[in-house]
Order: C-alpha cells, then structure tokens, then sequence
C-alpha cells in the first residue's frame, strides 16, 4: 500500500512538533502516512527537495532558514506568497513540479479571531522577519486601521513596509508606520493589539521588555512564542485581565491548513491533540 511521506525541513529542527502533530492526525483519519523531520541547512536544501520529490513524498513544511529562501525553487505559487516573500508549505509532485503556499497567515487569523471578537483598530508589531509579513498581510486582510512595525532594525521594518504598499497597491486600507523597538512603550495607550513576532521570550532567548501596565484593559497581547507556553509579556498581560494567546494555536492551525493542501482532509484541533502539545513543550 502507498505510504503518504511528508516532512518538515529546516535547521535546527530538534524541538519541532510537527511531526507530533501531523503524524497524531495521520493515525487519527487512518491514513497510511509517515512525517519526518528532515535536518536541513540552507546548503543542503535543494538537493534534499529534488530527493523529496524523487523518493514520491507528497510535499514539506519549512521552517527557518528556509521559508524565504525556497522561493526561487518554485514552480507555482499563490498571489500571497509573493507578498509575504515566505512559503512554509512546499506540495510536490511525481514530475517534480514544487508548488508553495504560505498557512502562516490562515493560522494567525484563524487564532487572532479566537482571541478578538470584532474590533479591528491600531495593532503594533514588535518584529520584522517573516513572521511579521505573515501577521501583517493578515491584519491588512482583516481591515487594521494602523499597524506599528517596531523592530530593532529600521531597514527591515521599511522593506516591509514599502513592499505591502506596492504589492497591494491602492486596495492597501491600513496605515503601515514604522518605530523604534525602544519607541514602544509611548504607544501602548493607544493601541487595541500588541503582536510579538521576534524569538524573545522563547527559550534561550532574552525576555521581551515591554510593561503591558499601559495597554488599555480591553486591548490583546499575542506572543507567537509558544515555547515556553507562558512568556512573562503574556504572565504579565494574564495579571492584569488583558486576554492574551501565546503561538500555539497559530501552530496547530498553519499545520491544520498544510495538511489539507498535501492530503485533501482537514484534520481536527481538539483539546486532547493541544494537550499532547503542551506535554511536549514542558
Ligand atoms: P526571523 O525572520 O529571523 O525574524 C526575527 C525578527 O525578530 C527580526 O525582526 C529580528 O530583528 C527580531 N529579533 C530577533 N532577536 C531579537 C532580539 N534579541 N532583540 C530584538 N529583536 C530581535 O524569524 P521569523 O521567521 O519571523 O520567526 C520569529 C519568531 O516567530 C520565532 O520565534 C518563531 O518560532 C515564531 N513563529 C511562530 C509561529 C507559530 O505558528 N506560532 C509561526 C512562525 C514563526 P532584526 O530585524 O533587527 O534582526
């Protein structure tokens, strides 16, 4: 019987919980498939996708260093990878023919609208990397007023910023401006959403120092750390009432979406898969 192979590739890519997650499914639906972690340093990442293809796997997830740098090797891809300038979901097929998609952006909407019910005002995002692309095209999708980029690298920040204003032209409804990270703090009065897309707070990594004291008590704080699956900003935000999400179901819900893309099936996020997820993390 065919055996459907999926892997996730990137470097490093020993903490992952793809592989939990999708082979969990996998065994859920009683399909006949295996997911692996593939180590895979940029250097290696071409060979290994034309191995992927050849030895029949049905596609791939892609985690750092690899989701902007797979762009060149693909044959197709959505309107939306081309904004964002990522793909984290490669579908191969048995000619070779490597198509890209990007379920970061479903994953964050599909978690934010979990945490914010209607209101769509002045969100600021801390961050500037790819993840900050993905959340961005999704807060411009949901119809932000105001997005604050507030990275520590203005160059960054401004690329962004001047890509979405060309890619989306004149249908681009949300204000995009840029501040210093060490700007933050003035303002927190203001806004309605406060986004972190930079590694600090994960483990291993300094703390996010932001004093959420000045968020309003009716703004959200979302960290898309998930490791640990409490950071001190969501703690903090958690002490004063304010709703918060770490990245966990932005990571079940982008791997929710890829699964689909490669098998056709959308598998479902229940409290027990969740619960095996954060077993692992701690
Ligand atoms: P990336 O492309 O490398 O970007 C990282 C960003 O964080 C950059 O803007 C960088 O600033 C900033 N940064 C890193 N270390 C910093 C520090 N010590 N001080 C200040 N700024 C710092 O990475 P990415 O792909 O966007 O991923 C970022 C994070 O999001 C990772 O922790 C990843 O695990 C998480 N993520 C979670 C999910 C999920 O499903 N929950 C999905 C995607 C990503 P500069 O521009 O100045 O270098």
């Amino acid at each position: 019987m065919k055996i459907n192979k999926i892997a996730i590739l990137g470097y490093p890519i020993k903490h992952t919980l793809s592989p939990k997650m999708h082979n969990y499914w996998l065994k859920e639906l009683g399909i006949n498939g295996k997911y692996d972690a593939i180590k895979t340093p940029i250097r290696n990442f071409k060979k290994t996708i034309i191995k992927l293809c050849k030895d029949g796997y049905k596609g791939s997830n892609l985690t750092l260093p690899l989701k902007e740098k797979a762009l060149k090797y693909l044959n197709k891809k959505d309107e939306i990878v081309d904004i964002v300038g990522a793909v984290n979901v490669l579908i191969f097929s048995k000619q070779g023919f490597i198509e890209g998609k990007n379920t970061d952006i479903y994953g964050f909407k599909k978690s934010l609208v979990k945490l914010v019910k209607k209101k769509r005002g002045i969100a600021i995002i801390i961050g500037s990397g790819g993840a900050a692309r993905a959340v961005l095209c999704a807060l411009i999708e949901m119809k932000y007023n105001k997005v604050i980029l507030c990275n520590r690298t203005k160059k960054k920040a401004e690329k962004i910023k001047k890509d979405f204003q060309k890619k989306f032209s004149r249908n681009l409804k949300t204000k995009i401006v840029y501040d210093e990270l060490k700007n933050t703090k003035k303002h927190l009065k203001s806004i309605d959403l406060l986004i972190n897309t930079t590694p600090m707070g994960m483990k291993g990594f300094p703390i996010l120092n932001i004093d959420v004291k000045s968020l309003k008590i009716s703004a959200a704080v979302f960290d898309l750390v998930y490791n640990p699956l409490e950071t001190k900003l969501i703690k903090e935000a958690k002490k004063r009432g304010i709703k918060s999400s770490n990245g966990l179901d932005m990571l079940m819900y982008q791997a929710q979406r890829s699964f689909y893309y490669w098998l056709n099936k959308t598998p479902k996020i229940t409290n027990k898969l969740k619960k095996i997820l954060e077993k692992e993390i701690k």
